[in-house]
This record gives C-alpha cells, sequence and structure tokens, in this order.
C-alpha cells in the first residue's frame, strides 16, 4: 500500500479529498501545489501509519525505500540534494491531522545541517549570519522536540542559554546575534542534549530524519494531544501525518520574513485580509510570540508584491475552498512561498457574516450559508459577553447554566433584590440553591448564582427561561445568606459588592468587568430567515408570561408550546389566595380561593393570546405538588396563619400533611386536577374566558391545553371531559366559541408505552422529557448533581442526559411514543417541550423522529430554528447520518416505530 505521497512544481499524488490519509495540512499543501499556487516541494507520510507504528514501535519494511523515493523527487524539484555538503537541501518535518490541533505538535525546522552543511550552505548563500542562525534554530528544536528537553514546566536549559547569549552580547532579538554567538550557542545546545538526553546529537541528516518522524509519530500520544482530543471529542485513529517539505528562509534578511493571515477579519467577518508578518524571522519566531509580529497592512510597504500575491492568493484559495481561509506563509528574499491552509476558525459574529457575504459573492449557495453557522454559536451573538481585551480577576468557575454575562451588587434574598431593583440598582442574586419562593427575586435580578444544584436546577432552568445569565452550582464559593456574605478562598464579598457573572463560560469575576453588547444586524436576519426556508420542524416557545411571548415572537416562535401556570401564582397577591385554596376545609372554601384566582388567570391567559395573535399556544394546567406554594419557616408560617385568620396549628398540621418523600412521584400533575376537580375546571373558565375575551377584540386565538403527568388514558378521559365541558358553559353564555384542543404531555414512561390508547384521547402529544428523563433514569434531577457530572467525567454517560437527549433510552421512549400515537391518530400533533427542545443534537433527533414542532425558551429560538434546519439539510433516507443522531440498534427499532403511523 502506498504511504508517501508527494507534491510540488505544479503537482501532487494527493489531494483535499485525502485529508484522512494526509491529514488536514498534506492534503491542502498537495492542493495547493495542484492549483499551481507557490508552496515548497515535499512529501506526505499518510497517517494510517502513525497508528500502527505507535503499536509496534517500528516502521513497516518498504516505507525506507518509498521515502528515499519520495527525497529523490523532492531533491530533483528543489534542485538540491539532502545532506550535500556545499549546497543542501533542508527540510522542515510537520505533524498534520485530519482534524487541526493547533500548537499541540511541534515542527522542526531546517533539518539536515550539521557541522558540514552549514558551512555549505553559508558559503553558497553568501550570508553566514542566516547559515548558523539556522543551525542554532535546528540543534534547538530537534534538542527540544525530539529529546524532550523542552521541560512542560517552563525550564528549557537551551532557552535559558540563548537568553544569556543575548544578555550577553546586550541585544533583544536572536537575529542580531553574531555568527560566533550562533556557533558557540550550537555547540552548547550538543552538549546540553548529551548531558539530559544521554545520547549525541546526530550528524547525519538520515538519521535525523528518522528521529524526527519518529517523535512526530509519537507527539500523537502525548498527555496534552490526549486531553486535547478528549476535550474536543477526536478520535485517536488514524493519528498524525508527517510532512516532510524544503525549507524557504524568512531568515535571510530584510526582504524576507513570515507570517500568518486571514482571507477575512475572523472576528467581525470584514472581507479584508487580516494578520500578523515578521520581517527577518522564521515561523516559530510568530507562533512562538517571540517578538511581537506587527499587523499585515506593514507587509505592504515592505513587501509589496509579495503582498499583493499574498492577497491574489488567498482570494484565490477562498474561491477554490469557497470558505475564509487561514493560512501561513514565508517570504524568501521578496519571494512568497505558501505553507498552509484551511478554513479559518472564527467568532459567530463572523461566522454569520462570512457566510452571508459569500452568497452574495456566488461563492456558496443559501444551504451551505446556513450549515457554515453552528447553531450552538449564535449563543454568543444573542447575550452580552465580556469584553475580550479586558483585565479581569476570576473568583470562581460554576456551571454556565444560563448564557450571557451581567454586572450587578451582590444581594442574598429574593425580597432585597426586588426592592433594591426598584430603586434602579442592577443585583445579582446570589443564594446557596433558589426555590419558586425566590421567583420574584429572580425576576428583579441582573443575574443569578448559586452554590449547589446543577444544569438543571430550580435556578437554572428559570433562568434560561427569562434570558437571564445564571452560573449555578458554584461549589467553591461558600455563601452564607444569614451573614449576608459570600466566601471563595480568602475573599469576602459582602452585599452591595460590584460582582461580575459569565453565565456563557461559568465564570464569576470580582468587581464590574466591561461587557459588550450583542447586536443583531441583517446578516443575523439573513441567515435566520434561510434557516425558515429549509426547516420542517416548527418552533415554539416555552413562556409563561405576555412579555416573553412577545419576546420569543420576535425571535421568531411559532406559537408557544409550554405556558406553565403555576409560575402565575407566585406573585405576590396572587400567592396568597393560592395558598387559602390549599388551605381550606372543604369543597366550598376552595372554590371561594379559586374564584378570586379566575380573573387574575384568565387576565393573564389573554394577554398571551393576543401577543400570539393567530398562533397556537399550549397551556398546562397546574403541575407541582401543592407543597411548594406554602411557606417554611416559622416567621413566615406565622405571618400567613395572621393574614389568612387560620390557626398557626392548623397551618403547620397541613404543611405536614402536604409534604411528600418524594414529590417528583407524589400529589402533581393531572393527580391534582383528579382528586381537586374545581382547580381543573377554574384554570379551563379562565382559559376559555380569556380566549373568548381576546376573539372578542379581534385576536385570533388557538388555545392548547395540556393536561400534565398522565400515566393512563384513563386521567386524561376523565380531565378531558371535565376541560370540555367547562368549554361548553363558557361558550354558551359568551354565544361564542373558538377552537381548541386538548392533549397531553407524555413525560412518564407507561405514557409513552401505551400512546396508542391515549392517543384515543388526546388531540396533541407534547414529550415533557425533563420529567421524561427523570423518570426513565429514575433519578431526580434536583439530586442528581452529587453524582450525575462524575457519571460524565469518567464515562459512564456520554452526557448530561438533562442537557442532551438520552437517545438509546428517553429517545427509545420517545420514538415508541410517536409511533404508537400516530398508529391510533395519523394527524396527531406532537412536539417536545423539554429543555431539550433547545439544544441542536436534540432538535437534529426530533427532526429525524417526525416531531412537528420543538418548543425551547425565548433565547433559544433562533438556535433551534438553525438547528432544525440543518437536520433538514441532512440527507433524508441516509442511515449513516440517522446513526449519527440516534445509538445503535435504536436507530432501527425507532424507524420502525416512527414509520408505524406515518
Ligand atoms: P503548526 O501546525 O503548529 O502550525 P507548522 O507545521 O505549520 O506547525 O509549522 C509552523 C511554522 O513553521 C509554519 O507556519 C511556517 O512558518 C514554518 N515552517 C514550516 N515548514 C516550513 C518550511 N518548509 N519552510 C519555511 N518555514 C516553514
Ligand atoms: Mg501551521
Ligand atoms: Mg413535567
Amino acid at each position: 500500500m502506498k504511504t508517501v505521497y508527494s507534491f510540488g512544481k505544479g503537482r501532487a499524488e494527493g489531494g483535499a479529498h485525502m485529508a484522512d490519509v494526509l491529514g488536514g495540512k498534506g492534503a491542502n499543501l498537495a492542493e495547493m501545489s495542484n492549483l499551481g499556487i507557490p508552496v515548497p516541494p515535499g512529501f506526505t507520510i499518510a497517517a494510517t501509519l502513525c497508528t500502527e507504528y505507535l503499536r509496534q514501535h517500528q516502521f513497516p519494511a518498504g516505507l525506507d525505500d518509498e521515502i528515499r523515493a519520495a527525497m529523490r523527487t523532492l531533491e530533483t524539484d528543489a534542485g538540491r540534494r539532502f545532506g550535500d555538503p556545499t549546497d543542501p537541501l533542508l527540510v522542515s518535518v510537520r505533524s498534520g491531522a485530519r482534524v487541526s490541533m493547533p500548537g499541540m505538535m511541534d515542527t522542526i525546522l531546517n533539518l539536515g545541517l550539521n557541522d558540514e552543511t552549514v558551512v555549505g550552505l553559508a558559503e553558497h548563500s553568501g550570508n553566514p549570519g542566516f547559515a548558523f542562525d539556522s543551525y542554532r534554530r535546528f540543534v534547538q528544536m530537534y534538542g527540544e522536540v525530539v529529546f524532550g528537553l523542552k521541560a512542560d514546566n517552563g525550564r528549557d536549559p537551551m532557552e535559558a542559554a540563548l537568553e544569556k547569549a543575548k544578555e550577553d552580547r546586550g541585544v533583544v532579538r536572536d537575529i542580531d546575534l553574531t555568527v560566533e554567538d550562533f556557533q558557540s550557542l550550537v555547540k552548547r545546545f550538543k552538549q546540553i542534549i548529551v548531558a539530559e538526553g544521554g545520547v549525541a546529537f546526530p550528524e547525519d541528516p538520515w538519521e535525523q530524519l528518522w528521529g524526527a518522524i519518529e517523535a512526530v509519530f509519537s507527539s500523537w500520544d502525548t498527555k496534552r494531544a490526549v486531553d486535547y482530543r478528549k476535550v474536543h471529542s477526536i478520535p485517536d485513529d488514524p493519528g498524525t501525518a508527517v510532512n516532510i517539505v524544503a525549507m524557504v528562509y524568512g531568515n535571510m534578511g530584510e526582504d524576507s520574513g513570515t507570517g500568518v493571515a486571514f482571507s477575512r477579519d475572523p472576528s467581525t467577518g470584514a472581507n479584508i485580509l487580516f494578520g500578523e508578518f515578521l520581517t527577518n524571522a522564521q515561523g516559530e519566531d510568530v507562533v512562538a510570540g517571540r517578538r511581537d509580529p506587527e499587523p499585515i497592512v506593514h507587509m505592504a510597504e515592505r513587501l509589496p508584491e509579495a503582498f499583493r500575491d499574498l492577497q491574489d492568493t488567498c482570494q484565490r484559495l477562498e474561491r477554490h475552498f469557497g470558505d475564509a481561509q487561514d493560512v501561513e506563509f514565508t517570504v524568501q528574499r521578496g519571494k512568497l512561498f505558501m505553507l498552509q491552509t484551511r478554513a479559518a476558525k472564527r467568532t459567530a459574529r463572523a461566522a454569520v457574516r462570512i457566510a452571508v457575504d459569500m452568497v452574495a459573492e456566488s461563492l456558496i449557495d443559501r444551504r451551505e450559508a446556513v450549515r457554515r453557522v453552528q447553531p450552538q454559536q449564535l449563543d454568543q451573538l444573542l447575550h452580552p459577553t465580556i469584553d475580550g481585551t479586558a483585565d479581569v480577576q476570576v473568583l470562581a468557575t460554576g456551571l454556565p447554566a444560563s448564557p450571557g454575562a451581567a454586572v450587578g451588587m451582590v444581594v442574598f434574598d429574593a425580597d432585597t433584590a426586588e426592592k433594591r431593583a426598584e430603586q434602579g440598582d442592577a443585583v445579582i442574586l446570589v443564594r446557596r440553591e433558589t426555590s419558586p419562593d425566590d421567583f420574584h427575586g429572580m425576576v428583579a435580578a441582573k443575574a443569578i448564582l448559586t452554590q449547589r444544584g446543577g444544569m438543571t436546577s430550580h435556578a437554572a432552568v428559570v433562568a434560561r427561561g427569562m434570558g437571564k445569565s445564571c452560573v449555578a452550582g458554584c461549589k467553591e464559593i461558600d455563601v452564607r445568606e444569614a451573614e449576608r456574605r459570600f466566601l471563595v478562598d480568602d475573599h469576602v464579598i459582602a452585599e452591595g459588592d460590584w460582582l461580575t457573572i459569565d453565565g456563557t463560560s461559568g465564570r464569576v469575576l470580582a468587581g464590574k468587568a466591561p461587557l459588550v453588547e450583542p447586536t443583531l444586524d441583517e446578516t443575523f436576519d439573513q441567515i435566520m430567515t434561510w434557516s425558515d426556508e429549509i426547516r420542517m420542524l416548527r418552533v415554539r416557545a416555552n413562556a409563561d408570561t405576555a412579555s416573553d411571548a412577545e419576546r420569543a415572537r420576535q425571535f421568531g416562535a411559532e406559537g408557544i408550546g409550554l405556558c406553565r401556570t403555576e409560575h402565575m401564582f407566585f406573585e405576590a397577591d396572587r400567592i396568597l389566595a393560592m395558598r387559602e385554596m390549599i388551605l381550606a376545609q372543604d369543597l366550598e372554601g376552595r372554590r371561594k380561593a379559586l374564584a378570586k384566582l379566575l380573573p387574575m388567570q384568565r387576565g393573564d391567559f389573554c394577554e398571551i393570546f393576543k401577543a400570539m395573535d393567530g398562533l397556537p399556544v399550549t397551556i398546562r394546567l397546574l403541575d407541582p405538588p401543592l407543597h411548594e406554594f406554602l411557606p417554611h419557616t416559622d416567621t413566615e408560617l406565622q405571618t400567613l396563619a395572621e393574614s389568612l385568620s387560620v390557626p398557626l396549628d392548623r397551618l403547620r398540621h397541613t404543611v405536614f400533611v402536604l409534604t411528600e418523600a418524594n414529590p417528583m412521584l407524589g400529589h402533581r400533575g393531572c393527580r391534582l386536577g383528579i382528586t381537586y376537580p374545581e382547580i381543573t375546571e377554574m384554570q379551563s373558565r379562565a382559559i376559555f374566558e380569556a380566549a373568548c375575551d381576546a376573539a372578542e377584540q379581534g385576536v385570533e386565538v388557538e388555545p392548547e391545553i395540556m393536561i400534565p403527568l398522565i400515566a393512563t388514558a384513563e386521567e386524561l378521559r376523565r380531565q378531558a371531559i371535565l376541560v370540555r365541558a367547562v368549554a361548553d358553559t363558557v361558550f354558551s353564555e359568551r354565544k361564542r366559541s373558538v377552537k381548541y384542543l386538548v392533549g397531553t404531555m407524555i413525560e412518564l414512561p407507561r405514557a409513552a408505552l401505551t400512546a396508542d390508547e391515549i392517543a384515543d384521547v388526546a388531540e396533541f402529544f407534547s414529550f415533557g422529557t425533563n420529567d421524561l428523563t427523570q423518570t426513565t433514569f429514575g433519578l431526580s434531577r434536583d439530586d442528581a448533581g452529587r453524582f450525575l457530572p462524575s457519571y460524565v467525567e469518567s464515562g459512564i454517560l456520554p452526557a448530561d442526559p438533562f442537557q442532551t437527549l438520552d437517545r438509546a433510552g428517553v429517545g427509545r421512549l420517545v420514538g415508541v411514543g410517536v409511533g404508537l400515537g400516530r398508529e391510533r391518530n395519523p394527524g396527531l400533533k406532537i412536539g417536545i417541550c423539554g429543555e431539550h427542545g433547545g439544544d441542536p443534537q436534540s432538535v437534529m433527533f426530533c427532526h429525524h423522529i417526525g416531531l412537528n414542532y420543538v418548543s425551547c425558551s425565548p433565547f433559544r429560538v433562533p438556535i433551534a430554528r438553525l438547528a432544525a434546519a440543518h437536520a433538514a439539510l441532512v440527507e433524508p433516507g441516509n442511515a449513516c447520518t440517522l446513526e449519527e443522531v440516534t445509538d445503535d440498534e435504536s436507530v432501527a427499532f425507532i424507524q420502525q416505530s416512527a414509520g408505524a403511523g406515518a
């Protein structure tokens, strides 16, 4: 099998399509050669050899012959011979895997120099300074890379020797040392290699080459490379390729140099050449930041011709690859050589702008433009960020629970948050953990920081819903609510102190960090419009208030997929009526209290219907267990007893009775409506009256009433009868009717498994994947924080199932539910309203199993729209891509179940 591929002189044995074999760098060097772009000649040793070498620690027979043959071609192309003492061919030895791993593996330059060839290079170039500078660079790099003398603790004996030489000579730049300095440095380096590496520096160029090749292959297995791959989910196979490239010299004087450039500005996306350049330097100087490079425009003044060539080349490469490029180049005596090109990494802002611009320039089509923007990246655009150039002090890091950065003064309870916010202060609510009682404080705060809780803790879910930044589960801080301060290491942050929260990264910073506000320009709208043209999945929002609904609509939501009614009860004047209802001793008492809540709910629903004029609104009836509405501390109980004039004892007793050992599986969801039908009646009446009110005002309403936590079809049947009876009553009272649907959440495994029976009654399904994940795994997300992170870290679970839908288990239940539901009722509308609705991977899954819509928090709506477009761009029926979104045998299973009803 061929393992060595040559390139140079306008032709190559490989090309861009061979990145798997040649690595990204080698494939693109070959491609550039084929395009006739000036690339120094060279050859690439296939990455597939890397795995083999690492396993057996020896090279296959025949490799030697192949490399020697490739070297002969290279010598012919370069017009020099490797090891020639009069005019030596020098090469660089460069790593390059399929996926670029920046700075992971070191490059060796000027290989082929020794005491003899350096003299030839000096004489032939007529530039001894350059020759000996190259030699000392080579020996130093060789020592560092091949003999591992660059200690990770920063103690690099050769670097120290170089610093000393510059000090002795009184110069700042390496390049200003004299030939004698370089010569004695080379001697010194070789001594260091013997002393520390235990072997002599190899003078024979071929021995040098083999040593370098082995070092590149071995670098694939260094700890930092292994860690990097783990973090970025890069597979360990096939390893790295090795590129052997004829040297071009940027260190031949002031008419030479080296640089890196981006064909477009990688932070704004502006169509201008962006980059840095260093005169009289070799590649690693720029990369290592050894000297401060200059902005690329200066190159235009010093080396105008090479600069023009660079501009032309970048444009050509863009046109050829159809994407912005990140290039590395060297100028030797005024002539430009390209040494690398690859798709440029960019910010979200740049990604959007470049994609839209490139459509206008006819470089790519709209579908490709949409594909170029990563849904997850959009988070960067939708929230304020911390100014990247600012000097900031990170106090602690927690979970990045809700993106965006915010600045405010620290407060430790919800009431203070509300009070100070009313006075116009920006506040950050810091709590051990939050509970529904803290809701008003969270509304008032700019950001929320908690010591405990995971990504789906109360604080995180509520903050995401409001688009408010939140860092949760910040274990490093010690919150002392009673003392009104928190501790972190030896810092004390007291109430009123300024703090900055970065919910995108999970950082907590001391003081006021400068923020950059998000800017959504027309290029963003353009990408969104194109996404909408492509996607099939509808996107709704989870919104509990009219203002959330409005915002969701601005972000492009096509309806509300989940309106939680309980949040409406937490506001000050309402919670009292709610508590009165809970404490009532008989039906009559409950009805009386519910009558107080009715107009409030009706008003809220009416506003929401208006905000969503013409779009469907799914309203979930009361879901949480009643104890969540009752106070817990003695003083709060006392106050409540007084204001409702109930004996404190009775209140205490009620709290005691309502307390459940496992509230998640307790008296909640439809079970409340079954035992207290008057609650369902009141809520239905509020919805239908609001719908009639709104309709009277000319609003087009589409209410969808959703019964939560159904386990059996019979539960739903009974609740649906109640709801429909109320509808009939209200419609005859109002002498008008509105179209509505009654459906259910599928959030218990039994519901998914009996979805056919449930579909006989339900007019729609909405998968509540938060609860379905809890009940499928049998774990409560409030308690999962103690072990779930370590499950993910140690690989027991591939990801937090509350963030990314667990396809193999929960996904399978969803698949079964969809299949059975549609089998009985082919027109059944099906959506998902868990946190997963805004997770791109989960959106992909939802598309593939044929859901009608996903619903997510308002700020994630654009992400879901783009993710849905990405899902639709994946070729339908492409089994291999479906595998990417679904796990192993459940693929077939889900296809089968989903297909059953289609
Ligand atoms: P990395 O993957 O870390 O970017 P490279 O293999 O691209 O490493 O090498 C780093 C730098 O070394 C290049 O940007 C280039 O400036 C320089 N370099 C590599 N090969 C050569 C060569 N044949 N001639 C001149 N400079 C080179
Ligand atoms: Mg490079
Ligand atoms: Mg639920």
